[in-house]
């Protein structure tokens, strides 16, 4: 049975209530998970609200905190907080990514350097600093998941600049799976497929790449964000003791498809 009584989470990456951490969160709520939610601060407190409406009642978070990934002082704080409260962690939810909009539309070569490494640095290098926070809290071992997309392994019009972050994503999880692994913490990736969310309202042309999905995936329509929240707690459960380093695909089938 799926069961994550007494295992503390922290889930990262929630802005609204199409997001797909929300999906996340609701899923290892249900199946019994302690959590703690982080937000994205900004200078008015916008994001602080919205997400404290939305999470505080259904999941009671014992946790919440804010956390910009680019702020080294923040990730350090958000861990302390963990360690305080919570003593150990079990399982780190990633699930956040960012490119500014000239990295998500027209030619990839056209991408400036400060998009592009501003985009790796959010997007990719994020997990790295986290699974270093998470590291020594995840003392009786541990799961850690991430968020990806088919744009990391093939060409996507329009994903340009995300594309690479995906792969450096990637690459990141199986570095980090065969450091981690000797603890007894897992790493993996769940690739999922479009899903209208704020972050993917940046890209270029989704709603033609989401309408494309509903014709050529054997399952003829997109993702929903409580399925990826189901696969999430499924590799964060006792069930997926034996599976790390892997990018499991919750896609419909779409990206079986050759034509
Ligand atoms: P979303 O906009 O709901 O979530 C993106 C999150 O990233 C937001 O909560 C935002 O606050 C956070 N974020 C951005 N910059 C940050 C920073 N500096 N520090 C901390 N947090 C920051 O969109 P989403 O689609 O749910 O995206 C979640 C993840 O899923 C991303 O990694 C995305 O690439 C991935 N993904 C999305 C899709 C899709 O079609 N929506 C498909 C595959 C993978």
């Amino acid at each position: 049975m799926l069961d994550l009584t007494g295992k503390n989470a922290l889930v990262t990456g929630i802005a609204n209530n199409r997001s797909i951490a929300w999906g996340i969160a609701q899923q290892l709520h249900k199946a019994g998970a302690n959590l703690g939610v982080t937000y994205l601060p900004d200078e008015k407190g916008r994001f602080e609200k919205k997400v404290r409406d939305l999470v505080e009642e259904p999941l009671k978070p014992s946790l919440f905190l804010p956390c910009d990934v680019q702020d080294d002082a923040q990730i350090q704080s958000t861990f302390e907080s963990v360690r305080e409260k919570w003593g150990k962690l079990d399982i780190l939810i990633h699930c956040l990514a960012f490119a500014d909009k000239d990295g998500l539309s027209g030619d990839f070569s056209g991408a400036p350097r400060s998009t592009f490494s501003k985009s790796l640095d959010i997007s990719a290098y994020s997990l790295v600093a986290m699974s270093a926070a998470a590291k020594p809290l995840m003392t009786e071992g541990g799961s850690i998941v991430t968020l990806t997309y088919l744009g990391g392994v093939r060409v996507i019009p329009n994903y340009n600049v995300m594309g690479v972050a995906k792969a450096a994503l990637e690459m990141n999880v199986r570095y980090l799976a065969s450091e981690l692994g000797p603890l007894n913490i897992r790493v993996n990736g769940i690739s999922a497929g479009p899903i209208r969310t704020l972050a993917s309202s940046a890209v270029g042309g989704i709603l033609d790449m989401i309408h494309h999905v509903e014709k050529i995936a054997p399952m003829q329509r997109t993702v929903t964000q409580l399925e990826v929240g189901n696969t999430a707690a499924f590799l964060c459960s006792d069930l997926a003791s034996g599976i790390t380093g892997q990018i499991l695909y919750v896609d419909s089938g779409y990206s079986i498809m050759g034509m």
